[in-house]
């Protein structure tokens, strides 16, 4: 309506709103306060919903976020067909090659976590990590375990921290928490924009 009526400063102190929910970078993601469609308060609109208006304002920062968003309730919401929630095709297939994007993001993270880091053999008796390389059969179920955590969570939610602290000591859950970190800084950094298409931050 600010943009319709030509409110100008109306709507520039809109989008200044929503760049605290809809961040662009890492920091920004871990400070705010509110998030996505949280920001617009009750009822709180469908995430596609909110993506359409963004789309046709071309707010165009808010865009990889919002299709995250979009994206975390997983297809039966993607393809919803409430009103306003429709989304244009040529969005609905990047959001998907997107989320394939993703998944692969995520299991190329299972595995540097649990194989490619030097996880090590945890002098606690009661770590999941106090099993010896050799033999190696306690070993590979233990890193079963830790790599099930990573991939039991919700449909490409990469974003929200995990804890590792039921299966393994405070020291390892503590290295495991930052290995992920990790990976979730990354996907901000590397994924996050492609899920409209665009090869990094640079063309948002
Ligand atoms: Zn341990």
């Amino acid at each position: 309506m600010a943009t319709k009526y030509g409110f100008s400063d109306v709507r520039e102190a809109l989008v200044e709103d929503l760049k605290g929910a809809y961040p662009t970078k890492w920091e920004d993601f871990e400070a705010a306060r509110v998030l996505g469609e949280d920001v617009f308060g009750s009822p709180k609109p469908h995430p596609n919903a909110v993506l359409n208006l963004f789309l046709e304002q071309n707010i165009k920062f808010t865009l990889p976020f919002a299709a995250y968003r979009a994206c975390l309730g997983g297809p039966p919401a993607l393809v919803s067909d409430a009103p306003g929630t429709q989304l244009p095709r040529l969005t609905l297939a990047s959001i998907i090659h997107g989320a394939g994007v993703t998944r692969r993001m995520m299991t190329h993270a299972a595995y540097g976590i649990v194989y490619l880091r030097d996880l090590g053999v945890c002098p606690d008796r009661l770590c999941l990590l106090n099993v010896s390389v050799s033999p190696a059969e306690g070993r590979k179920e233990a890193l079963k375990k830790i790599s099930d955590v990573i991939f039991e969570r919700s449909e490409g939610d990469m974003l929200s921290p995990l804890s590792f602290g039921t299966l393994v000591c405070v020291g390892c859950a503590k290295r495991l928490e930052k290995a992920h970190l990790d990976c979730r800084k990354e996907f901000v950094w590397a994924v996050l924009p492609c899920l409209l298409g665009w090869g990094g931050w640079e063309g948002v």
